[in-house]
């Protein structure tokens, strides 16, 4: 494995041995307490690691071994199997002749460069790589060809990622600026005087804002993550389809409950039916193929099917109340246009579109998972419009309404 405290220390000794001056100074400089380990550096196993560009190959060749051959070959190690550790194979302190001299010139350019080197790796950390460099379980869209994140086997140098330029850059930002903001709608809501909203309204709006900052949360966490190993990526991958039934679950809730608030036994039904799909869409998600690339349409028509299946009570509305009521009270527009929002992101998902028409094109931003988060986000603010405007319809009746004799509605 590639260690960048033995490189120090290797270079550390060289320079003792000829006595260089500097000794002192670089003992300092490796101090343990201040030397950043290799999983802070996000870097990884040579056995596992990925191959990078032609730069990090460069540099990983020279350094995955304790003393690099170039230093080796200067110093005039005889087999280049001898430690660095040893005493140098001449005495430096006996009469110099001119090779000496060329060789002392020699070996101090090779230490200077191992130091350039070791400064280099250090303040870089990682570099991106080639969607075809990916280990298998990285590869998820090949039409993203460059600027993928390598494995980085530590989640201080994920979250760290978040700051830099690669393919899940939009990813993480999209769903992390819309998890802040629907926490910042939900304080402020939540924060509003009783006489204003009443505890009942603050508590079925809830399930909707948890359900939205979830969802959020766990994609900002999955796309940060997603590259520290397979296993931890597989484990929040699942929480993200977790979230999106959650945050389906949680949209219904208000709708059905504003909708359908004077007529129980519909509510409760479809109340029932939303959240015995959305439980069957999270065991479904926790299967472990479900994630595997070659069910992408497959995880993008069950979600969808969930959606969906708010059809079955907006037709019992439309029936039952008309299609005017539905439009100005149960504001079924906006509620179609969430739809219409959340399938098209999800098609765009399923389809990959643009990337998959140009490849290459799209690696870092308007890739089709960057557009189907901010449809999402765009979807959750659109819904939250669209259960207000019900509620406060609701709200501004006070009671439920009931047919006198000659049919018109009436106040209850
Ligand atoms: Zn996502």
């Amino acid at each position: 494995m590639f260690c960048i405290q033995d490189t120090i220390n290797n270079v550390m000794k060289i320079r003792f041995n000829l006595g260089n001056s500097k000794t002192e100074a670089m003992a300092n400089c490796v101090d343990s307490t201040s030397t950043p380990s290799e999983e802070e550096l996000g870097l990884f196993s040579q056995s596992e690691a990925v191959e990078g560009d032609d730069e990090r190959e460069e540099d990983s060749s020279d350094s995955n071994v304790s003393t690099p051959k170039f230093l080796r070959k200067r110093v005039g190690f005889s087999d280049g199997t001898s430690s660095i550790l040893d005493p140098p194979p001449f005495d430096v302190s006996d009469d110099e002749d001119e090779n000496g001299l060329d060789l002392l010139a020699n070996t101090k350019k090779a230490v200077n460069q191992a130091e350039e080197l070791v400064r280099r790796v250090w303040q870089r950390g990682w570099q991106v790589v080639h969607h075809s460099h990916l280990p298998k379980w990285l590869q998820d869209n090949n039409f993203l060809v460059g600027g993928h994140r390598p494995p980085l086997r530590s989640f201080l140098a994920c979250f760290k990622s978040i700051f830099r330029i690669h393919t899940e850059t939009g990813n993480i930002w999209t769903h992390l600026l819309g998890c802040v903001a629907f926490i910042g709608v939900t304080v402020s809501f939540l924060s509003r005087p009783s006489l204003e909203i009443q505890w009942q309204e603050k508590a079925v709006f809830s399930t909707f804002f948890i359900g939205a900052i979830l969802c959020m949360l766990f994609s900002f966490l999955f796309h940060t993550v997603y590259c520290h190993s397979e296993a931890v990526g597989k484990f929040f991958n699942k929480l993200d389809y977790c979230g999106i039934a959650l945050l389906t679950m949680g949209s219904f809730v208000p709708w059905l409950y504003y909708s359908f608030y004077c007529t129980t036994a519909p509510k409760i039904s479809y109340m029932a039916l939303i959240f015995i799909l959305g439980t069957a869409c999270i065991v479904v998600s926790m299967w472990d193929k479900f994630a595997e690339p070659q069910f992408r349409p497959i995880r993008a028509g069950t979600f969808i099917a969930l959606g969906l299946s708010g059809v079955i009570p907006a037709m019992h509305y439309v029936i039952t109340e008309g299609i005017d009521r539905a439009i100005n009270v149960a504001a079924m527009g906006w509620l179609v246009l969430m739809a219409l929002l959340y399938i098209g992101g999800a098609l765009i998902y399923a389809f990959r579109i643009p990337e998959r028409l140009w490849p290459g094109k799209f690696d870092i931003w308007f890739q089709s998972h960057q557009i189907f988060h901010v449809f999402v986000v765009a979807a959750a603010f659109v819904h939250y419009h669209g259960i207000s405007q019900i509620a406060n319809h609701r709200l501004t009746f006070g009671n439920c309404l009931e047919a006198d004799q000659n049919g018109n509605l009436i106040v209850k």
